[in-house]
Parts: structure tokens; sequence; C-alpha cells
């Protein structure tokens, strides 16, 4: 009998997590052929607009797997236009393959949410159900308990041990517009990307204007993190009027200097590969501090900014000996912006107007001890931001 495995999603863009895991699947389910579906449109999860079409989504799939023996693409959930509901998926296939077993892959998320799908019965009744799990052990009795109550109602369910990849379709665009993503991408797909322009790969925002820099920088952030960097702009700017920095350099750190936050540790470090730059031992150990050296780095190479901001971004963590009143600026402002609802914010906010040098090694002093009391390193310059505050 032959053993056909079903791949959805939106593919948008297919990455090598997916690949990876359509491999994987071949091999642990022994599949005759894995046919890899691009959504239309997914029930559960909106494609951001000014993203791929779906025939590009499609096309970017057949260059991923190229070279994949056994892995195949259709296009009939495309075809089919409107929603994609899976049980339709399933039923076309059954038509098509009367004598084949079916696998349907999916997440755990997907596996534990699987009964507000569409006629899950349905896809039971044609499909034996396999979930990819990578084997966390927080997942681990959920999952068991969801097979048995799944097999009570009448399904088959494999687990395959699978090592997903840990990047996101979300994360992967952050790359493609950090020009980044190459790691990720199988050779074509990245080469189709590049040539259509999509996902920001070909833009070019050297030297924004104000607005579109916002507009472009929000994009590139988490949801729960934009209040903070416009705070952080905001207060930048009036630090900057009081003590006389230059206001424009002001509002765009603020405005960049969190921009790669939203990619963990691996990815800081992709990003810090990808750009060619020597780490040192602090930051191989604290790859989650490296937002302000990749911001940093985007800032210069992506946004075109000068100097005085690149530097400003670099050092707003940790601070620095020495620093250039624009650094002092964003470090503070970054601290004390209205978001910010920690006990001795006031003084500190007092301060920023009154004495920034003062607000500053406060700033320090508790970065600090908070570090301290959670038996947590030091970075060296913040040591060195310290101490030279103390000897001048
Ligand atoms: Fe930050
Ligand atoms: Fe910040």
């Amino acid at each position: 009998m032959e053993r056909i495995g079903i791949y959805g999603g939106t593919f948008n863009p297919p990455h090598a997590g997916h690949i990876h895991a359509a491999k994987e699947a071949v091999k642990a389910l022994q599949l005759d052929r894995l046919l890899m579906v691009p959504a239309h449109i997914t029930p559960n999860k909106e494609i951001p607009e000014g993203t791929a079409e779906p025939e590009q989504r499609l096309e970017m799939v057949k260059l991923a797997v190229q070279d994949c023996p056994k892995i195949e693409v259709t296009d009939l959930e495309l075809k089919r236009k409107g929603t994609s509901y899976t049980y339709q998926t399933i039923l076309e296939l059954r038509k098509q393959y009367p004598k084949a077993q079916l696998y349907l892959l999916m997440g755990t998320d997907m596996f534990l949410a699987f009964e507000s799908w569409r006629e899950p019965d349905i896809i039971m009744a044609n499909a034996v159900i396999a979930v990819l799990y990578r084997g966390e052990k927080g997942e681990r009795d959920a999952i068991f308990a969801q097979k048995e109550h799944l097999e009570a109602r009448g399904g088959k369910i494999r687990i395959v041990k699978n090592q997903v990849l840990a990047i996101s379709s979300t994360n992967l665009r952050r790359l493609l517009a950090f020009q980044c993503a190459k790691p990720f991408l199988a050779e074509g797909t990245g080469a189709y990307i590049r040539e259509c322009g999509l996902y920001d790969s070909a833009a070019d925002w050297k030297n924004l204007p104000m607005e579109e820099l916002e507009r472009v920088v929000i994009r590139l952030l988490n949801p729960n993190r934009v209040a903070h960097v416009l705070g952080c702009r905001d207060t930048a700017m009036d630090l900057a009027k009081r003590w006389g920095a230059n206001e424009t350099d002001a509002a765009r750190a603020g405005i960049l200097h969190d921009v790669t936050k939203a990619l963990d540790g691996p990815l800081q470090l992709t990003l810090c590969r990808e750009y060619g730059t020597i780490l040192d031992d602090f930051g191989q150990r604290y790859p989650k501090t490296l937002h302000a050296l990749t911001g940093s780095l985007v800032a210069e190479r992506i946004f075109g900014e000068n100097e005085a901001v690149v530097s400003a971004i670099r050092h707003h963590t940790t601070g620095r000996a020495n620093m250039s009143l624009l650094e002092k600026i964003i470090y503070v402002a970054d601290y004390m912006e209205p978001c910010r609802k920690f006990q001795g914010v006031e003084k500190l906010r007092e301060l920023a107007y009154s004495d920034i040098d003062a607000a500053l090694k406060l700033g320090l002093e508790m970065t600090i001890e908070n570090l301290i009391s959670r038996e947590q390193e030091i970075s060296p310059e913040s040591r060195d931001a310290l101490a030279y505050l103390n000897n001048n």
C-alpha cells in the first residue's frame, strides 16, 4: 500500500525548518511520497499583507523541494480558492489515491487544538494523524493525553520525534529584511525571493524620512514592544532638547534601538555571523544581550544611520566608559520612558532633566544591583561605565 504524507501550511516563505521536518517525516513514516500543500487562506492564521501572493508561495515551495526525493508540491488548495479546510483536502486526496494510506502531518499546537478544526472525524476516518514532536518535556503529558482521547474517538495517531528547527516564518521575514536569511533558505527559494523583491528583501531603507522609518521599524518589532520604542523616541527627543543634543539623531536612535530585539539568542548569533562580526566572550555567553550590537549593525548597514546614532544604539543596554551625550540620552531614555514602571523610576526621571550623568549613574547602579540579585554576570562595559563616572 502506498504511504502518502500531507504537509499543509502557508509557507510564507518555506524555510529550512519546513524542509527539515518534511525530510524527517519521510524517513520516520517510511513515506513513498510527501505532498506539500500551500494553503490559499488558512482558517486560523492571517497571512500578513504585502507579503507573497499565493502563486509565489507555490513557486517558492517548488524551488525549496526540487532536490528532495519523494517530496512534491500540490496546488489543490490554491486551486480550490477560499478558506483552505483540511478535511476538504483530505477528501480530495482520498479520491485521487483511493488505496493509499494517508498521513496528515501537524505540529503539536495544531494537534492540541485539533478538535476545533472543521470535521475532525472525517479527517481521522481518512488519514493517520502524524504529530511532529520536538520532545519538549513540558508538552509531553498533554500530547499523550490528546492521543488517547482522539484514539478513543476512532482516530489513528502517530507521534513522530522530529527535531523541528527553531525558526518561524515571522522571524525569517525579519532576517530577510536584515539580509541575513541565507542560512535558512534553499538556494532557489532565496534567489526567487530576491528576484521578486519579496519580504522587503530588495527594499532600500537608507536614510528614510522619519515617518517612513517609524512604519518600517514597527513592522519589525514584536507588537508588545511598540509602545516602549515610541516612548523611548519621545523621551530621547525631550532629553536632547534639554541637553542640547541633536534631536533628529535622538529620535532616530530611539526608534531603532530595539530593532532586532524580536530575535532570540540563536538568531542574534546568526545575525553576527552573517555580518561577519567577531564577538567578545560576554556576547558569546549571553547572546540575548546582543540586540544592542545587532541593532547597531542593522542601523548602519540596512538603514544607513550616522555614526552617532549607530554608537548610541550599540551601547544602550550596557553603557561604556566616556559616553557621548547621545549615548547617555538613549541609555537613560530607554530606562525611564513612560512605559517603565519600576521602583525608583520617578527619581531617575527627575535626575534626567537636572543632571544627566547622575541619571546615567543611577541607571547603571540599578542594573548592576538587579543582576547581582539574580546572580547574573555583569557586563564589563557596565563596570567600566560606572568606574568612569565615579572617577570623573
Ligand atoms: Fe534594548
Ligand atoms: Fe529598549
